[in-house]
């Protein structure tokens, strides 16, 4: 309905840049993946062996571009998570692994920020994690790379610093749900659609960040990403 009159403006498209071209990848939702790496998981005092990794998500909105993380209120102790990004150009239910990297239109590096004391209190409690992940800026991520130019990647270094130090330090090959079964088992829970992100989890290193940290990251072969909390 083209003509229907709106009572609001219509909010803004999130769109997220590609690198090397004027073009932009519109986003429709942004769905993280939990302890996909099992040192990550470990750390946080998990068992890989017992617990698989699980679905959340955040909102299209908490995506930023500017190289700059505001850092959030009601929290003293937010953490980086690094992570590969993946976008869909396509979705569906059930979705057959041997289909499912014919779904991705490409890829980039993102932060999965987390307000971790917040997180603790909700896991204490057994509530939702909305407050921990899906905040304002949470989600700083790199202009996107397609699938045609660097392939599907299924391995390779994964890290991230703090003013030069080196946090995290990881390799793609170490996720314990590879790309393809992300998205299979993605699709059991719900419809995926072009648009969609994918944050795809974090290696082992995760740690605090403060005011005025410059974190840089990448995944090479893909994309990397500054950034300055501000
Ligand atoms: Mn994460």
């Amino acid at each position: 309905m083209p003509d229907t009159p709106l009572v609001i403006p219509l909010p803004a498209p999130v769109l997220l840049p590609v690198k090397g071209s004027q073009a932009a990848f519109p986003v429709r939702r942004v769905y993280c993946v939990g302890r996909n790496y099992a040192d990550h998981a470990i750390e946080m005092g998990h068992d890989p062996l017992r617990e698989p990794p699980f679905f959340f998500q955040k909102n299209p909105q908490n995506l930023v571009t500017d190289g700059q993380f505001p850092y959030p209120p009601l929290s003293s102790n937010v953490h980086f998570e690094v992570e590969l990004v993946m976008a869909l150009k396509a979705g569906g239910r059930d979705i057959a692994l041997e289909d499912a990297l014919d779904c991705v239109w490409g890829y980039g590096v993102g932060v999965d920020f987390t307000r971790r004391d917040l997180q603790d209190l909700a896991k204490k409690a057994g509530r939702p994690w909305e407050a921990a992940k899906a905040f304002e800026a949470s989600a700083p991520v790199s202009p996107l790379v397609s699938a045609e130019t660097i392939g599907h990647p299924q391995q390779g270094a994964i890290q991230l610093s703090v003013n030069g130090d080196v946090k995290q330090s990881g390799d793609l090959a170490q996720m314990i749900w590879k790309l393809p079964e992300i998205i299979c088992e993605l699709s059991k829970l719900f419809t995926l659609d072009a648009g969609d992100i994918i944050m795809t989890g974090t290696p082992a290193g995760v740690g605090p960040v403060v005011l005025g940290d410059r974190v840089t990251c990448s995944v090479d072969g893909v994309a990397d990403l500054a950034l300055d909390v501000i």
